[in-house]
């Protein structure tokens, strides 16, 4: 059975009577409307811990003015059946005032890390990821928790937040579960259009022959961004956000790859932003 929590004193309880019995403990922090994707990052902390909790909160900081949040997909009960049948032992799913109560007044930001990519197209929303992951990790305080590679640059966010805060966490990345055309996994999918979904598999498909041609020429950074523009024009994208080559420790864009790096787009089909990204090389 997969208990329901609603609070962090309950929380911590779970948690506590856990340690008393010498169980390691996973985290899985998600925004619900679960999918493969989500379900992949349980089965890892399923495999590496003897307890596992996922959390559910759609956090209304990491949102923009103009972004999703009153339609982002909420179904808590379909997401419940698919931990329970994961054999994830909790769901945690605080109320926004639990989160948040009256006279809160921290922001956990990450400098540097924030510059390139999405940073600047989402003012405010790395803060927000931030500071309810900082709060996450401290009120399960789990030994692991677990973060998709698909939002790679939230993935380098957070492990450089819980290395300066000091929390004692093994930040675990999970490699992007996607579909057949290798579309990502996305709770943002489901609002693609029938014609829109058709299209979608462009964005991928660009990043993958990006990244193949730059471990072959690794000074063509320049020539590759122009034709992955291009690409996604040409297949209805309405507004590329940006496509970088960017070093994988820093984020910083690049123009010539020497270091391990990945390729990273975010761009725009009908109403709905998509983000992906691309190793390159075995690196
Ligand atoms: P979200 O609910 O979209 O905030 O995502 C919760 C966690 O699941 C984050 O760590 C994401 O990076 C991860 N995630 C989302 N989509 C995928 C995917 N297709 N493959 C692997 N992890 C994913």
């Amino acid at each position: 059975m997969t208990a329901v929590i609603r609070t962090v004193a309950d929380l911590r309880a779970t948690v506590a009577a856990w340690r008393r019995n010498g169980e390691t403990i996973g985290l899985v922090p998600t925004m619900g409307a679960l999918h493969d994707g989500h379900l992949s990052l349980a089965a890892h902390s399923r495999a590496d811990n003897r307890r596992s909790i996922a959390t559910l909160f759609v956090n209304p900081t990491q949102f923009g003015p103009k972004e999703d949040l009153a339609a982002y997909p909420r179904d808590e009960a379909a997401d419940l059946a698919k931990l329970q049948s994961a054999n994830v032992d909790a769901l945690y799913a605080p109320s926004v005032a639990e989160m948040y109560p009256k006279g809160f007044a921290t922001t956990v930001t990450v400098a540097g890390l924030t510059d390139h990519l999405c940073g600047p197209h989402r003012p405010g929303h790395f803060a927000g990821v931030a500071t309810v992951v900082s709060k996450l990790l401290l009120q399960a305080t789990p030994d692991r928790a677990y973060f998709g590679e698909k939002d790679f640059q939230q993935l380098q966010v957070i492990r450089r937040m819980a290395a300066d805060l000091d929390i004692p966490v093994r930040i675990v990345g999970v490699p992007t579960v996607r579909e057949a055309d290798r579309l990502a996994l996305s709770s943002r999918n489901r609002y693609l259009s029938a014609e829109d979904r058709a299209h979608a598999a462009a964005l991928p498909r660009m990043l993958a022959d990006i990244a193949g041609r730059l471990s072959r020429e690794p000074g063509a950074v320049a020539r590759e961004i122009a034709w992955g523009f291009h690409q996604l024009e040409d297949a209805g994208f309405r507004k590329v956000d940006y496509i970088e080559v960017c070093d994988v420790a820093t984020l910083q864009p690049t123009r010539q790859v020497t270091a391990p790096s990945r390729v990273f787009a975010a761009a725009w089909l009908g109403r709905t932003r998509l983000i992906d990204n691309w190793q390159i090389g075995a690196a």
